[in-house]
């Protein structure tokens, strides 16, 4: 059974467990979590950061490899955030956005809509990415029922693609071990493959999973398909990046049929990528980009849908309205903490960062090659992911047997030992993500090449391959 987030199992230390531990082992119910996991061992209890690091009630130290999730984009211990938030509360601490504005929300969508593609100029914040999602989705029907096409309903997303866990979200997610407890789903949602090229043939054309979009689009008749969504970079099944040309021809197909094309860009946002948006990357304008995380680099939970003029205009005109809201969308204390957020961004050029630096980062994970069960290693950015193999040659990889031994039962509970905070996924092929703070540079890359390379080299000796350089493992740290 596959998990979105990791399931580290650490050794009980000795000594007795804090009170913290005995209160999360009794009332917390943890996310994506195997909570019997924590039976016989300690929960990962979390209680400071700053910059590329965070540090557990023991004081021990980890590198975030993950930004929490994704999200830290701005690094840990960022005051200045919380003290614009501080600020907001002393001038109003909650106001909705429900037929009222306020001045954060205000701000906030004008400088996002700056930012975003030229005529994507409207922004319906939302509490999160599940949110904005279906914010997206929902919008997208109504607007085909306006122009009169109210059959549109059906989405079309790529397999093992995680869209979040709201119904209707849900339908667009392509991870069938997510769905299948909660099925039936809202209809609509159909899938087509994704970009995995490592797993192609050789010689096929790089356009065939664009193409399968076109033949998707066919089968079920453009006349009921609403929209394709669609992450610049993939993330579920390791960081797969478009082929030369991909976007292009998404666009070309979705303006050919009438099918709105939403840029679904919860992680991809934000400088992931050395963009303010993954589009802005591969050069294609959506007609809607939902996005979360990074916009506040999670100091307050926020996500927005940001819409092209041309889809939001008619809900501007008459009695047009987008029947549709959500109490906490703009909250003013979030909106003051993304102001906040990216305010750094442009100080610190972040995005300039990530582009200055994203090859060197690749290279330090490219040089773990010489280790038999590295497959590939891919993605783009700060947004890079390990495939893991059985077999280099034929491709080959683990079982879901051998997975759930090597990824859960070893793997991600050393690299967590070691220090490092990575996901061992298995949602597809079994995949180590790397996603650090923007912040990250030489010294982090290094420090997650070291402790990959003691992990992964002793992982690959547990299946019977010996690396023919000695491992390095990375020095405790207190
Ligand atoms: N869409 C994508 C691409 C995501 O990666 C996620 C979460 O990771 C979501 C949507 C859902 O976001 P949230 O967990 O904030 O609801």
């Amino acid at each position: 059974m596959a998990s979105t987030t990791p399931q580290y199992v650490t050794q009980d230390r000795e000594g007795s467990e804090s009170s913290l531990q005995e209160l999360a082992k009794r009332h917390l119910w943890m996310h994506f979590t195997r909570m019997s996991a924590y039976d016989d061992a300690e929960v990962p209890i979390l209680v400071r950061g700053e910059g590329c690091y965070v540090y557990d009630e023991h004081g021990k130290r980890y590198l975030d490899g993950l930004a929490a999730l994704f999200c830290v984009n701005a690094g840990h211990g960022r005051t200045e955030i919380g003290e614009a938030m501080a600020e907001q509360v002393k001038e109003l601490g909650f106001f909705t956005n429900w037929s009222y504005a306020h001045p954060p929300a205000i701000e906030l969508a004008a400088r996002i809509a700056g930012l975003a593609p030229d005529g994507m100029d409207r922004v319906f914040f939302t509490s999160g990415g599940s949110e904005a999602v279906e914010s997206a989705m929902k919008l997208c029907r109504a607007w085909h029922r306006m122009n009169g096409d109210g059959q549109r309903i059906k989405v079309i997303a790529r397999e093992i693609a995680y869209h979040g866990t709201t119904m209707g979200a849900l339908s667009a997610t392509g991870i069938t071990d997510l769905r299948k407890p909660f099925e039936p789903l809202t209809p609509g949602g159909c899938h087509v493959p994704n970009t995995n090229s490592y797993h192609w043939p050789e010689g096929r054309d790089p356009l065939w999973p664009a193409d399968a979009v076109e033949e998707r689009i066919l089968f079920e008749g453009p006349e009921t398909v609403s929209a394709v969504i669609m992450e610049p970079v993939q993330n579920a099944g390791g960081a797969f990046v478009p082929p030369e040309g991909y976007w292009q021809r998404i666009r070309e197909i979705c303006d050919k049929y009438g099918v709105l094309l939403i840029s679904d860009e919860v992680i991809c946002s934000w400088g992931r990528l050395g963009e303010y948006f993954g589009c802005q990357r591969y050069d294609y304008t959506p007609d809607l980009i939902t996005t979360a995380k990074g916009l506040t680099s999670a100091y307050a939970p926020m996500g927005a849908l940001i819409a092209h003029d041309k889809v939001a205009e008619p809900f501007m005109k008459g009695k047009g309205m987008f029947v549709h809201g959500l109490t906490f969308g703009g909250h003013p204390v979030s909106a003051a903490a993304a102001l906040a957020n990216l305010d750094i961004f442009e100080r610190e050029d972040l995005c300039g960062h990530v582009r200055a630096k994203e090859d060197e980062f690749k290279e330090k994970l490219d040089s773990l090659s010489d280790i038999p069960i590295v497959g590939d290693v891919r993605g783009a950015g700060f947004f890079l992911a390990i495939e893991l193999v059985k077999d280099r040659e034929t491709r080959e990889g683990f079982s879901d047997e051998e997975s759930e031994t090597l990824l859960r039962g070893f793997i991600s509970g050393a690299l967590y030992e070691q220090g490092l905070i990575c996901r061992a996924d298995d949602r597809g092929d079994a995949v180590i993500q790397l996603s650090p703070p923007l912040v990250a540079d030489t010294e982090q890359f290094d420090e997650i090449e070291s402790i990959l390379r003691g992990v992964l080299t002793e992982a690959a000796e547990k299946v019977g391959k010996q690396t023919d350089r000695r491992p390095v493992r990375a020095a405790p740290r207190g």
